[in-house]
């Protein structure tokens, strides 16, 4: 058997050198870069002996657009393109109308192959290039495809590759919004039989980001504007491996708003459908007193007979205020009231509370600025009385606290919107996040329809 090394070398001697520096490299860390040297080079080699065979094969040229005669051969001309593995150059054949109508060349294998007139790298180094910014800064991304892809990138290429991809994801949704709101079903997404028998957890939840203050510019002084959040996910409990229950999410998806709550709603809702929850087995609503988003689940879910939780953690928050403002917050006997009355907050007793708070605000030798804390207390929770059945909620196995909201801030806003020095444009900021919320939603692939295989 000869060696695959070998046969390179008798096909072509040009595989001389790169060969011989992989049989050179004394470690084996550099032996692999050396292969991964020849592997793209015989990448590039396949690649356009492919095109080459296609070229060469016979044309069907088109009618022209204008006066409808059939083009003519100008015979073959070079094309390039950057790939994956480098830049690669083929010849194929270029027609053009005889009576020399505008719209000049036509190239019918550039178009067979999904090529656009002037694009000059491929959509597979889009993807990925796209892929790379929805993790790290654009500066950053810039650097790494070039390592890995071997094409070389002008600064700010990225960033306009991924304005048009942006733009797409954000027309589809805008479609399937508006197509919900006339009557037209999403696609509900599939679900594995055993996250099926889950809860459908939805909450929803605020998030500061630095934009520019001016369009075109970065003077002047940060404008911070609130992104809006929605997570949905089938939540269950597993014991970990020190047999310890925690709450797991399962088909976790995220939406996302630069603007109002009402901007919100309809894209929530349209997650929801997808999500099934008209036939989820439970649809839990969690969030903190943030009276916008209760309007969310009044308007979307309550109808569906959906179980809405008040974060218990801001919930004990502001029991910790009203015990401040009544009992002076350094003193003992204000940390015992505070534990105590959070103790049966959480453990059944929420109409004890109740009680006591409505007897509390009504005691006349209470001063006058405690007794309207205590007062907004008594109405907050009382306004969310069927959402304080912590007990009950614990023993059905459903999360008390929003921190699942919050963690999906975090990921989603946070880590790439929130770096060090970054300001956004509005449009920009929509892109980018939109293609975030495509990976996170597992959707990527379908903002490059280049990479779906088509069904012959
Ligand atoms: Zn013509």
């Amino acid at each position: 058997m000869p060696y695959l090394s070998e046969i390179l070398c008798e096909y072509d001697p040009r595989w001389q050198e790169p060969v011989t520096r992989v049989r050179e490299a004394k470690s084996l860390a550099l032996m692999v870069m050396a292969v991964w040297v020849v592997m793209r080079q015989l990448a590039v080699r396949l690649l356009e002996e492919e095109l080459a065979v296609r070229a060469e094969a016979p044309t069907r040229w088109p009618g022209c657009r204008h006066c409808g005669r059939r083009w003519h051969s100008k015979g073959f001309r070079e094309r390039r393109l950057g790939t994956l593995f480098g830049p690669i150059r083929w010849r194929r054949r270029v027609g053009r109308c005889p009576q020399g109508c505008a719209g000049s060349a036509v190239a019918p294998l550039d178009e067979a192959l999904g090529l656009l007139p002037h694009q000059r790298t491929g959509a597979e180094v889009h993807w990925m290039g796209c892929l790379l910014a929805v993790f790290v800064p654009y500066e950053t991304a810039c650097r790494l495809l070039p390592q890995l892809t071997g094409v070389p990138l002008a600064t700010g290429t990225l960033w306009r590759w991924v304005q048009p991809v942006g733009q797409r994801v954000m027309a589809q949704l805008a479609e399937a919004v508006e197509g919900l709101a006339a009557g037209t079903l999403p696609p509900a997404e599939p679900l594995a039989a055993e996250w099926a028998a889950l809860p459908l957890v939805i909450g929803a939840d605020g998030v500061m980001v630095p934009f520019r203050p001016e369009p075109g510019t970065p003077k002047g002084k940060t404008r911070w504007r609130e992104v809006k959040v929605a997570i949905l996910a089938r939540v269950g409990e597993r014991l970990t491996r020190h047999g310890q229950r925690v709450t797991g999410l399962a088909q976790r998806r995220l939406v996302a708003v630069l603007g109002t709550i009402e901007e919100l709603t309809p894209r929530l809702w349209l997650e929801a459908v997808r999500q099934q929850v008209r036939t989820a087995v439970r649809v839990v609503w969690l969030s903190d007193g943030g009276r916008g988003f209760w309007t969310v689940f009044q308007r979307c879910f309550q109808a569906l007979g959906a179980t809405a939780i008040l974060d218990f953690y801001h919930a004990a928050q502001n029991l910790y205020k009203g015990a401040a403002a009544w009992l002076d917050g350094r003193t003992c006997a204000c940390q015992q009231w505070f534990t105590a009355i959070r103790h049966r907050l959480r453990h059944g007793d929420e109409q004890q509370v109740l009680a006591e708070l409505a007897a509390l605000v009504a005691t006349p030798s209470l001063p006058e600025s405690a007794r309207d804390t205590l007062t907004n207390l008594y109405h907050y929770l009382k306004t969310h009385e069927d959402h304080i059945h912590y007990d009950q909620f614990k023993t059905a196995g459903l999360p008390i606290g929003s921190g699942l909201v919050e963690s999906a801030c975090k990921w989603l806003i946070q880590q790439r919107f929130k770096g060090v020095g970054m300001r956004w444009s509005e449009p920009g900021f929509n892109h980018l996040l939109h293609l975030r919320l495509a990976w996170v939603n597992q959707r990527f692939d379908s903002a490059f329809p280049a990479m779906i295989p088509s069904p012959n």
